[in-house]
């Protein structure tokens, strides 16, 4: 029998009436394909991050990947990525035919390491064969943190190689004023149910390089020239546009946005109260940053660190849903066969891989519930 018991899930989209009316007017339009109101969605998102360009796309791996062939990754080149992270951030390295170079991680605060950075375009920049193929580097904002990108994008300049943000996980996320996307060349952010503002599937590029946007515009839309009014194709392109009911959805979850961001703050707050002084990791971030609590990802200690997946479990049968952090990406089958990478290979990816759990946190988790989530798990370790 399914137990009667409330579940607590990890994540939940924040959705009313406001995105059914807008869906409605849609669909009373019949103009379903890309149109003014993605058009209306780009703007707004543009307001909000200070970019100068957003350009719509069907999800962020799509975004991921157009930025890539735009800066001319193909056949045999090199891209930088962090070890640890979503797999896609990978997959689209592969996906143009290049080979992803992974960095280790910092173990604060789970971002690409400067000084793993630093090490491996010293050594790639050593040899003339490898140097001329780096051809960029992808910085993640790990669950939203912006930890280290000024300092990977100085690192980047010296080398002159462009940045590519991914802030998937980092809407709302901001630095000295500057947003999540605004650091690097482009950046790519998702609209996923599991992030900031979802759109079901959606994603944007933002870019403040008026050429790069034009591209981006012909690349989602089947390589048509955007700046013609009469069908001209420019290039090879994909069919990666947001549809007007994703967008429709995009621009209520915008008009909301604040609020989303205020209840993850909040939550965050109280996890960090409720954790200080237990055996139990609570995120590390700079404080002066504003963090968009994308995920909350603790650390269990060291000496249980083969129990993680037992606790997530026993967690489950309670009826709270909690998950790991994400992904040892060098040692998924994939990447491990293709390139030989041994355990040991990336010593602090593998350990916070190893301790990580990612816990409840969305609009309208409760105090009460934190509370619970809490007690259960330390009362585990
Ligand atoms: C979610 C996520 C992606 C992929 O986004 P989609 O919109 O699902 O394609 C890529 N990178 C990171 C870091 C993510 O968290």
């Amino acid at each position: 029998m399914v137990s009667e018991k409330a579940v607590i899930k990890l994540s939940k989209p924040s959705l009313d009436s406001l995105e059914s009316d807008l869906i409605q007017k849609v669909l009373d339009s019949n103009q379903l394909v890309q149109g003014k109101i993605t058009l209306e969605f780009e703007n707004l998102f543009s307001d909000y991050t200070g970019a100068k360009y957003s350009i719509a796309v069907s999800n962020c791996t799509a975004a991921l990947q157009l930025s890539l062939i735009s800066l001319g990754v193909s056949f045999n080149d090199i891209v930088i990525v962090p070890a640890y992270s979503w797999i896609s951030t990978a997959n689209v390295v592969s996906l143009c035919g290049a080979h992803p170079v992974f960095i280790d991680i910092d173990p604060k605060s789970f971002n690409m390491s400067p000084i793993e950075l630093e090490k491996t375009l010293n050594s790639l920049f050593d040899l003339d064969e490898t140097r001329k193929l780096c051809k960029a580097i992808i910085f993640v904002h790990t669950f939203g943190n912006l930890n280290n990108i000024a300092e990977v994008c100085s690192i980047a300049k010296k080398f002159s190689i462009p940045v590519v943000e991914d802030a998937a996980c980092a809407l709302g996320s901001q630095s000295n004023g500057k947003s999540a996307g605004n650091f690097g060349k482009i950046g790519c952010f998702s609209f996923h149910p599991r992030k900031i503002i979802t759109t079901g599937e959606g994603g944007m590029l933002v870019t403040n390089d008026l050429s790069l946007s034009s591209e981006f515009k012909a690349l989602r839309n089947h390589g048509m020239d955007p700046n013609s009014n009469r069908p001209n194709f420019i290039s090879a392109g994909f069919n990666f546009r947001l549809t007007e009911i994703q967008s429709a959805i995009g621009i209520s979850q915008m008009k909301k946005i604040e609020s989303l961001l205020l209840s993850r703050k909040k939550i965050a707050k109280k996890y960090f109260k409720l954790l200080n002084g237990s055996d139990l990791l609570a995120p590390f971030y700079n404080n002066t940053d504003e963090h968009s609590f994308q995920s909350f990802v603790i650390l269990i200690p060291l000496e249980i660190r083969s129990r993680r997946d037992e606790i997530i479990e026993y967690l489950k049968n309670q009826g709270i849903e909690t998950t790991i952090g994400t992904y040892n990406m060098p040692r998924t089958t994939y990447f491990s066969k293709r390139y030989g990478y041994r355990i040991g290979d990336y010593p602090v990816t593998e350990d916070i891989s190893e301790r990580s759990i990612s816990l409840p946190i969305y609009h309208g988790l409760t105090e009460g519930e934190q509370e619970l989530i809490v007690s259960k798990l330390i009362s585990l370790i």
